[in-house]
């Protein structure tokens, strides 16, 4: 008996001997392999620009649909910290349009950047576009047109349905852009409440909520469409680069170009673009090249990196805008005769073809201090 107690504690502990050994092996490896990876930057990058790489867990480069290896920056630090609750509280409770283009600069002198795609969900562009940003671990603003979830025609209708659930299972949020993107402010009050209540139901219909953020078609506004917001507790949200995409017809170079050197203008802000056009989806990546190759030189440099932010986090950053926005509207007011409210603004139409719609409307006593 005793001597079979004392072989089997010694089979007991030459079994934890052995675990430990293990454990230790596994432990090295996994130290070595992280010292590995910490070591080897800089790396020659795909397209023979120098890449720095890798404070874990960036990812580098990932497989294309069409088997291509391509290189692909994780542009936003600290993506594990948790985001902000979703909808967050109303920066803009009485739906004042030129707060709306205000608070899309986001926090002043951020470089924080929000992007936005507009007028889908598009098969055959929005299905493409989504694994790009999910690569990218980019969160965006769908602003979506209902039409095509009631479309008569198939696939169309179900194609259109199956992307909007797969634009909120990748994460982002869904906007309102109103059912038939019409301008708001030729149309019957009915009309209106139908084309943004209309729309807010096809989406619930779809992914089971209700959009919490709206942008009106060309960015044209009414005291009516005001009004209704107002009374939906939505949140207006409107855009502070815009490349004009929709005129850039097949020339995805030039909207890339146009986002860049906008972001470079402004110090970050909100892209406006089109997830219905080829040639802006086909300009995501290589304006996400750029922002990794920029923030490797920004990080050489000691100089503050461009974040690519997702909608709650970039919303809570724009609220530090709101005592410039309160400045502002003080300042106009003092300026202005008495009897005139100033804060109610509400300039009928901004045409996006006018070329000024990115900057939106600006009071004589508007602060744009550290855009
Ligand atoms: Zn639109």
């Amino acid at each position: 008996m005793g001597r079979r107690r004392s072989h089997r504690s010694r089979q007991r502990s030459q079994a934890l001997a052995y675990r430990a050994a293990a454990l230790l092996a596994i432990g090295a490896a996994v130290i070595t392999g992280a010292l590995i990876a910490l070591s080897s930057a800089p790396r020659a990058r795909l397209d023979g620009t120098p890449l720095r790489i890798p404070i874990f867990p960036r990812i580098l480069a990932s497989v294309t649909d069409s088997g291509r290896l391509e290189p692909v920056g994780m542009v936003i630090p600290g993506t594990r910290t948790r985001s902000p609750a979703w909808p967050p509280a109303l920066l803009n409770p009485e739906a004042r349009l030129r707060w709306g283009w205000d608070l899309s600069l986001g926090r002043p002198g951020s470089r924080e950047v929000l992007f936005t795609f507009d007028d889908g969900p598009n098969p055959g562009t929005t299905d493409r576009l989504l694994p790009m940003l999910t690569r990218a671990n980019i969160h965006a603003v769908f602003f979506v047109c209902g039409w095509r979830l009631e479309s008569h025609e198939e696939p169309l209708r179900s194609r259109a349905r199956q992307i909007l659930r797969d634009i909120v299972a990748a994460g982002h949020i869904v906007g309102n852009h109103t059912v038939h993107h019409y301008q708001l402010p030729t149309l019957t009050p009915e009309r209106v409440r139908y084309e943004i209540e209309h729309n807010a139901d096809l989406i619930e219909e779809v992914i089971g909520q209700r959009p919490h953020l709206f942008r009106p078609p060309y960015g044209a506004y009414s005291e009516e469409v005001r009004r209704h917001l107002v009374s939906r507790a939505n949140e207006l949200w409107m855009w502070s680069i815009d490349p004009h995409d929709y005129l850039l017809v097949n020339d995805a170079e030039g909207v890339a170009q146009s986002i860049i050197t906008n972001l470079g203008n402004h110090a970050g802000g909100t892209v406006l673009l089109h997830d219905t056009h080829p040639w802006s989806v086909a300009a995501m990546p290589k304006i996400i090249r750029w922002l990794d190759r920029e923030n490797s030189d920004r990080e050489q440099s000691g100089r503050a990196p461009y974040v690519v932010l997702d909608p709650a986090r970039y919303m809570e950053g724009a609220r530090t805008r709101l005592p410039l926005i309160l400045a502002a509207d003080a300042l106009a007011n003092s300026a202005r005769p008495r009897g005139r409210d100033a804060s109610t603004d509400a300039p009928a139409a901004v045409e996006p073809t006018t070329g000024v719609a990115g900057e939106g409307p600006v009071d004589a006593g508007s602060m744009d201090a550290g855009r």
